[in-house]
């Protein structure tokens, strides 16, 4: 009886003025820094001067910055960050009931936003230090669309124009989308598409293809480079992205403080790994700095396993091989995955940092068919009210079975997992799982073979 009536709130928020100040940078605290970017012209490590022509200045310098531990937040980026944070550490009573499991089990919610994901939480800076820099534009990609409607929200606020290139699949397939984006008033491209030479190439080559993350980002660095005033934003991946989302973890250290808990496990889904490298990042700092011996999950879906089939390699970041080469699990930047639903978990490699940390053992990593994930979101949704997106749903999949675990074993573990955002526009998912039409979709090793086949065979890789 004594935890479950203890005074826990259902819902935790922290005050304005207990919100973080600074974001933290993992990197800075880690025993060996995540491998450097390389210049793929010269193959050397790529420097400030090499990506600026890509990213604002600011972020070029926090992209290649391992030292710094505390990045203030300006001003201006917190006044927006106060319409919509904190997001609520939530408690999962009614999950942990239906489940009987000893458990606690507490989750971050992120989609009480518009965008309906945690990508505000980057896409608020990014906007900011474009426009305080003077650029008269950003471009980006867009898969699913949450990162996509989420800079153009963020640059709507500060008055900046943005094109995104939507890959063509989502384009057709989440219409609305699209129109918040319009909304906001970006421009909205499907990709691949014939303004730009990297989507000329690949419609040339697979002139049907429904387009992939990788070929988007392609065409929006591209149009970046060749636009005078314009830079690139990127919504994961990237260290800048981690850095920013690191407010997710922060919040739910000190509101877990402040209610006398802390983490035995920590679960995020994994696409480009920035929610998970957000919200571990200060649990990952006692783990790292006092030896705590919480465990971590990385969770991914069966059709893109990059984490758990992966090959942890320097390989570009797009398909049309123009970005730097990063070292991180990949699947190959040719890989093209299956029409999966879980269109936010996409992409062929993971962030270094994430990366680093799973391959010297910090981490553990799992994944999933689809349809045991949209198995746990419509029972999450039944029991918590919360319908969640399918890339979050990968997560409270996972914490599911590491408290159905503890009901085996009678341990009243504490569950910490990222509910990263909502799923009002994945509505055909949903219907595709009830009217049983969802595939679970898993690449053979051939099919893996082929995308390991495009990794660069650079002396670094040998
Ligand atoms: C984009 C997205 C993800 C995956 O991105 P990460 O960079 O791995 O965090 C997860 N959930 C939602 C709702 C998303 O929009």
């Amino acid at each position: 009886m004594s935890k479950k009536t203890n005074n826990i709130p259902y819902r935790f928020y922290l005050t304005e003025e207990q919100l973080p100040k600074a974001w933290y940078n993992l990197r800075a605290d880690m025993k060996e820094a995540p491998e450097p970017l390389l210049n793929p012209a010269t193959l050397q490590p790529a420097t400030v001067a090499d990506i600026s022509p890509v990213f604002s200045e600011e972020l070029a310098k926090q992209e290649m910055d391992d030292k710094t531990a505390y990045f203030e937040i300006p001003e201006e980026v917190r006044n927006v960050y106060k319409i919509y944070r904190p997001s609520p550490l939530c408690r999962a009573y009614n999950l942990e009931k239906a489940l009987d499991t000893p458990a606690k089990i507490y989750f971050k919610f992120e989609g009480n936003n518009t965008s309906g994901s945690h990508k505000l939480n980057s896409a608020v800076p990014q906007a900011y230090y474009a426009k305080q820099q003077g650029l008269k534009g950003l471009t980006t990609e867009t898969g699913a669309g949450q990162w996509g409607t989420a800079l153009s929200g963020a640059c709507a606020m500060f008055n900046l124009p943005l094109t995104v290139y939507m890959v063509k699949g989502s384009y057709y397939q989440k219409p609305y989308r699209k129109d918040v984006m319009h909304t906001y008033g970006a421009e909205v491209i499907p990709s691949p598409s014939d303004t730009t030479e990297a989507g000329r190439r690949i419609l040339t080559e697979i002139p049907e293809t429904s387009g992939s993350l990788g070929c988007a980002i392609s065409e929006a660095v591209e149009k970046a480079v060749t636009s005078e005033g314009c830079r690139y934003a990127l919504g994961s991946v990237m260290n800048q992205v981690l850095l920013h989302q690191s407010i997710i973890g922060l919040e739910s250290y000190t509101a877990m403080e402040l209610l006398g808990e802390y983490p035995d496990i920590v679960i995020g889904c994994a696409g480009g790994g920035s929610n998970l490298g957000g919200l571990i990042a200060p649990f990952m700092r006692d783990k790292i700095k006092e030896n705590k011996n919480t465990r971590f999950i990385a969770v991914e879906p069966a059709s893109c396993p990059s984490l758990t089939r992966g090959r942890y390699l320097y390989d570009f970041c797009d398909t049309g091989k123009i970005t730097p080469m990063a070292r991180m699990y990949t699947l190959g930047c040719g890989f093209i995955p299956s029409a999966d639903h879980a269109g936010g978990l996409r992409y062929h490699g993971m962030s270094p940092v994430i990366s680093k940390l799973y391959h010297d053992g910090y981490m553990e990593a799992v994944s999933y068919k689809q349809t045991a994930v949209f198995d746990a979101a419509t029972y999450f949704a039944k029991v918590e009210n919360i319908l969640p997106a399918p890339e979050s749903s990968h997560a409270i999949r996972a914490a599911i079975d590491e408290a159905l675990k503890c009901k085996e074993s009678g341990e009243e573990k504490t569950i910490l997992f990222g509910l990263t955002g909502t799923g009002y526009f994945d509505m055909t998912a949903y219907s595709s799982y009830y009217d049983g039409t969802m595939k679970d979709y898993i690449p053979s090793d051939e099919e893996l073979e082929k995308g390991f086949a495009g990794i660069p065979d650079i002396p670094q890789n040998r």
